[in-house]
């Protein structure tokens, strides 16, 4: 038999930019599915995305429950192997099919055809608690759980399940095991991206970023920070220190004008991973011929595939203690302080700010 579900959920509703969040209570009477799981939030961050969201720099299905990235415990669960009420949790932004060709033949499932993303759905789909800026989630069967082991803490976990999950893929994409590799980004995903590099054992990991606040916490993560202030000084540095350039580049700022510059730090042969720049204006300024007399592969990583989850989450595990990832996040703000904390994520002052029901 199904189970029977009624607790009452509250949240914070988006309906749109400019407009305050209304803070609102549902009761949720849904049976739950065999597959399907209700988890009580424990901590949500902030992501850059949202902002977006909440700005108007980004469309989405309203009005919606915002918030993607967040740890919680399954209270309620339906036939899910491995898994029972009191686990703490991640899961993945993502819901897919399973029976898709991105799903079976791609290794996509992030690119399914029947993709639902969390914190990204209208409050009139499903259950309608589809966001993390609530009090309880309601996870579909096609999402990937995975269980939280006791080292690692909440404001660690929160935001794997986007920011790290996405860097454990896009470092995942590096051919071979590089030597020499170039960040452009000191944000959440470029000191993700110097933290797996580190333990990955890279000797010369270099992280540009334009925020001298950033540098400490760069460097704590693994990386030597350089000032990217000034392009062309900050390229020669790192070019005098490598020689023939950095076998990898990853774009993590989201900024096209910084194409040229990474195209310049590659060796022959090199990759180029970009990640950041998911958006419109996004024309790279390089030539073909720049790409094919140098022998660069240029790739793609947009969100990522469950056993990314897995290996964030295990990488977090054998880490806790290696990098400084509570520093990452602020104390938490109240749920029904949303629009505060909203406010706090865009001085940048944090990588992450958190949320707590
Ligand atoms: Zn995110
Ligand atoms: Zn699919």
């Amino acid at each position: 038999m199904p189970e029977q579900n009624s607790i009452s959920a509250h949240f914070q509703l988006f309906e749109k930019t400019g407009e305050p969040f209304l803070f609102e209570n549902k009761e949720f009477r849904q049976k739950l599915e065999p597959g399907e799981v209700l988890v009580k939030i424990l901590l949500s961050t902030i992501c850059g995305s949202d902002l977006h969201t909440i700005e108007g720099k980004r469309k989405e299905d309203t009005p919606c429950i915002l918030g993607h990235e967040a740890v919680g415990e399954i209270i309620a669960v339906n036939s899910r192997d491995g898994f029972e009420i009191g686990d703490r949790v991640t899961w993945t932004i993502a819901d897919s099919c399973g029976k898709c060709p991105a799903c079976t033949e791609y290794g996509l499932p992030e690119k399914c055809s029947e993709l639902f993303k969390y914190g990204h759905a209208s409050i009139h789909k499903g259950s309608g608690l589809n966001g993390c800026y609530a009090t309880h989630i309601h996870i579909r069967r096609g999402t990937h759980l995975v269980k939280v082991p006791d080292v690692v803490s909440n404001q660690a976990v929160a935001s794997a399940n986007c920011a790290l999950a996405t860097m454990v893929n896009a470092i995942s994409k590096v051919s071979k095991q590089p030597k020499r590799v170039v960040i452009q980004g000191g944000g959440v995903l470029g000191i993700y991206a110097c933290a797996l590099l580190k333990e990955m054992g890279v000797p010369q990991i270099f992280c540009l970023e334009v925020k001298e606040e950033r540098f400490e916490l760069i460097e704590q993560f693994g990386a030597i920070a350089v000032d990217a202030r000034e392009a062309e000084k900050a390229t020669q540095y790192i070019l005098d220190q490598v020689g023939d350039g950095v076998d990898a580049v990853f774009e993590v700022a989201g900024i096209r004008q910084l194409i040229p510059q990474g195209l310049a730090l590659l060796r022959p042969g090199g990759d180029y991973i970009l990640v950041g720049l998911v958006h419109p204006d996004s024309e790279l300024g390089i030539t073909a011929e720049q790409i094919i007399r140098k022998c660069i592969t240029i790739t793609g990583v947009h969100n990522y595939a469950p056993w990314h989850l897995d290996e964030s989450v295990a990488f977090l595990e054998r880490n806790h203690n290696n990098f400084p990832f509570d520093a990452l996040v602020s104390p938490p703000y109240k749920l029904e302080k949303l629009s505060q904390a909203v406010h706090e994520a865009q001085q940048q002052k944090w990588a992450r700010v958190s949320v707590k029901p």
